[in-house]
């Protein structure tokens, strides 16, 4: 019956490259098998078939490491989810695409202090956050690799297209934007560094990204089994100092970066979840009982925190700026 500090970091392991410093050491923080990764998503409600869970059933097991160099985190193997995958998750998670979210405000209001007319969202999904852009005065275009989202998003009237970064900027050599936004995308893809390169190669000079991602320095920390931080859902975990480095990767200047605040039913949810997926699990409990994360909730609230304490929220946040004018 293993807990998670049965794999903590003494054992290094060579052979593998950090995703954003090419370090070769790392520690194992944890391993989950296929079939225990879909207990997980049965703890939150999702069954995923045998059609479901083939982008990642013959992985053996999925090895949570952190570089050694950088404190980066990501998974070997890191099996990416497929159509049928996602499919599952957006039929049994009516929300799967949040309608707003802070990173949305966050960057309609940074449009309007760079006087940016205009937004490009990779990844745009159903087209919620192009809505929201529009409704501010924005002109809105994007991409997203899903058939069905992107039928959704020109039925609302946005200029999406169905093809790669690479693909359009083949067909599109002169479409070049000020302002190019990726929400909760980066986590997903196999080479963050590689899909920053294309997104600023899509950049003018001295045009702008902005990048949300979920915040492994927040209440995600709480529940390190949670099912979407692992592959083939996310297949790297980020903290503030994880974006700056990616950021100098893709030769792009960090203009500002932060994190969401924490909320109190933060903190219940997520120790709850971390505790119901360890008894799923058959691991020893971390937490002392049921009742302790109603009591750090409520002294979390009591502390008032969240007022002044600091920003461990659900998400990050970066914009970068492509060198030039
Ligand atoms: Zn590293």
């Amino acid at each position: 019956m293993p807990a998670a500090s049965d794999f903590l970091p003494e054992k290094e392991i060579d052979g593998i490259r950090c995703l954003l410093c090419s370090g070769t050491r790392h520690s194992v923080r944890d391993a989950l098998k296929p079939a225990e990764i879909a207990t997980s998503w049965a703890v939150m409600g999702v069954k995923l078939s045998a059609a479901g869970r083939a982008c990642f059933a013959d992985c053996g097991v999925i090895r949570h490491l952190a570089c050694c160099t950088c404190g980066f985190q990501f998974f070997d193997p890191a099996p990416a989810g497929d159509s049928a995958f996602y499919g599952e998750l957006q039929r049994q998670f009516s929300e799967y695409y949040p309608k707003t979210c802070p990173a949305f405000d966050r960057a309609i209001e940074f449009a309007r202090r760079q006087h940016l007319g205009q937004v490009f969202d990779l990844g745009c999904g159903a087209g919620f956050f192009l809505d929201q852009a529009r409704a501010a005065g924005l002109k809105t275009g994007g991409l997203d690799l899903n058939a069905t989202a992107v039928a959704d998003c020109r039925a609302h009237g946005h200029d999406v297209q169905l093809r790669s970064m690479a693909d359009f900027a083949a067909r599109n050599p002169t479409d070049r934007f000020r302002f190019i936004t990726a929400f909760e995308v980066v986590e997903h893809v196999p080479d963050p560094t590689a899909f920053v390169k294309d997104a600023a190669n899509l950049l003018q000079p001295g045009g702008w990204l902005g990048v949300s991602v979920p915040n492994n320095d927040g209440v995600h920390s709480l529940c390190e089994l949670e099912p979407h931080q692992w592959p083939p859902h996310h297949l790297t975990r980020w903290r503030v100092a994880d974006l700056a480095r990616l950021g100098q990767q893709a030769g792009l200047r960090l203009e500002e970066s932060g994190a969401d605040i924490r909320h109190g039913w933060h903190i219940r949810f997520f120790m709850d979840l971390q505790g119901r997926i360890e008894e799923a699990l058959g691991r020893r409990p971390s937490v002392p009982g049921r009742w302790w994360p109603e009591t750090v909730c409520l002294l979390y609230r009591a502390s008032l925190m969240k007022q002044w304490g600091p920003h461990r929220g659900l998400g990050l946040y970066a914009f970068y700026q492509k060198p030039g004018s």
